[in-house]
């Protein structure tokens, strides 16, 4: 049986496979650093577990509204107000199964046939093939050679007639970049002068550090952005799928008609357990941010200490992106000589647009962190 056109082109997501290939290892029985996957090593905080055992023993385990409860959508339209100063009633906002689907949804609301979406890189690797399954046509943008950001000139200088949007993540992954507020307004100026919508994508917005504050580019053009952000990272949540879309009125009821014919409502029970992530104690995200920060410094110190790699101080997220050009192997061949000989799972820049380039998750314990960093070093010594 032949499979669609659309299903041929699109490639596997190279993190998951990864992180799959990895676990297989670890059950045969191998000692593998699983450094591929980017989802925070810490357990779901207990009120939020509790909160969902109650949900399943109060019986909230139907359908409920195709777009999410109503507590939910007002929890986060408070969440939205508060950290982030952007004002937005229930009616537009959705909750969807995680913010991958929160995006493709988005994709599936804004695209026509070969609208052109811009893409900076280096991006997420789901990011243009969702594009393509939504019709749309990716366009890989070229960032600034040192600082990896997208400049407005160069943000400008791709924009062509069939340009409907872009999609802009900050904190980013996977070099955890950070745009500041200058830096947005910027790119800001260059969107609202031509008509284009942003897809943004927040989900890293707590883990920022050195004293940086996550700003939501909607603070500027809030017409024209889409605002997408979840509980996977924030609350270490990823296995609860919830992800949620903000925006403009008739584009969240667009995203909600195509969520009713699909998957219908995002799980009942992970639904008040996301109420209670967002509505309680938030000390549980701080603690895992002071975590992270550590084992940045740690990691970014360590790969700089090994010849032939370099790393720049990621801003935020929890990835370490470095540069392996002094390399004779390409990203690909390095992250499987990384697998099979040394037994550190990683991604190859190649995924993310950037070859070059590997990223690796530092939400890890740093007895992991110091294993791989003595494996890489080692593997390298011997190429
Ligand atoms: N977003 C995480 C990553 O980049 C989770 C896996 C995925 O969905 O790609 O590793």
């Amino acid at each position: 049986m032949n499979i669609s056109k659309k299903a041929e082109y699109t490639a596997p997501s190279e993190t998951l496979s990864i992180s799959a290939k990895c676990k297989e290892l670890k059950k045969q029985g191998l000692d593998v650093v699983n450094l591929s996957v980017g989802e925070p090593d810490v357990d779901t905080p207990q009120h939020i577990k509790e909160a969902a055992i109650s949900a399943i023993n109060k019986g909230f385990t139907k359908y409920t509204d195709a777009s999410g409860i109503l507590e939910l959508k007002e929890a986060i339209a408070n969440k939205l107000w508060e950290d982030n100063g952007l004002k937005y009633e229930t009616q537009q906002i959705v909750v969807s199964s995680g913010a991958k689907h929160s995006i493709y949804n988005s994709l599936l609301a804004l695209c026509n046939e070969q609208d052109e979406v811009l893409i900076p890189t280096p991006y997420w690797v789901s990011y243009s093939e969702m594009v393509k399954l939504a019709g749309g046509r990716p366009v890989v943008l070229p960032t600034n050679e040192d600082t990896l950001k997208l400049t407005p000139q160069d943000l400008e200088r791709a924009i062509s007639d069939k340009t409907k949007g872009i999609i802009l993540n900050s904190p980013q992954n996977p070099a955890g970049i950070v745009y500041c507020e200058d830096e947005l307004l910027a790119l800001a100026s260059v969107i609202k002068e031509k008509g284009l919508w942003v897809i943004s994508d927040e989900v890293y917005e707590r883990f920022v550090y050195d004293g940086r504050k996550h700003i939501s580019i909607a603070l500027f053009i809030p017409d024209q952005t889409i605002v997408i952000n979840g509980t996977s990272k924030t609350y270490s949540m990823t296995g609860w799928r919830i992800g949620y879309t903000a925006g403009d009125v008739n584009v969240i009821k667009a995203v909600s008609r195509i969520q009713s014919q699909t998957t219908s409502n995002p799980c009942s029970i992970s639904q008040y357990a996301a109420l209670s992530a967002i509505t309680g104690p938030q000390g549980c995200v701080e603690e895992m941010r002071l975590e992270f920060d550590k084992r940045r410094r740690f990691i970014v110190e360590r790969l700089n200490s090994i010849s032939k790699i370099a790393c720049q101080m990621p801003e935020g997220a929890f990835y370490a992106f470095f540069s392996i050009k002094a390399l004779s192997l390409n990203s690909e061949e390095f992250s499987n000589l990384l697998l099979e000989k040394a037994n550190v799972a990683v991604v190859p820049g190649k995924a993310f647009g950037a070859e070059g380039f590997i990223r690796l998750s530092y939400a890890t314990s740093l007895s992991n962190l110091e294993k791989a960093g003595d494996r890489i070093e080692a593997a390298i010594k011997i190429l």
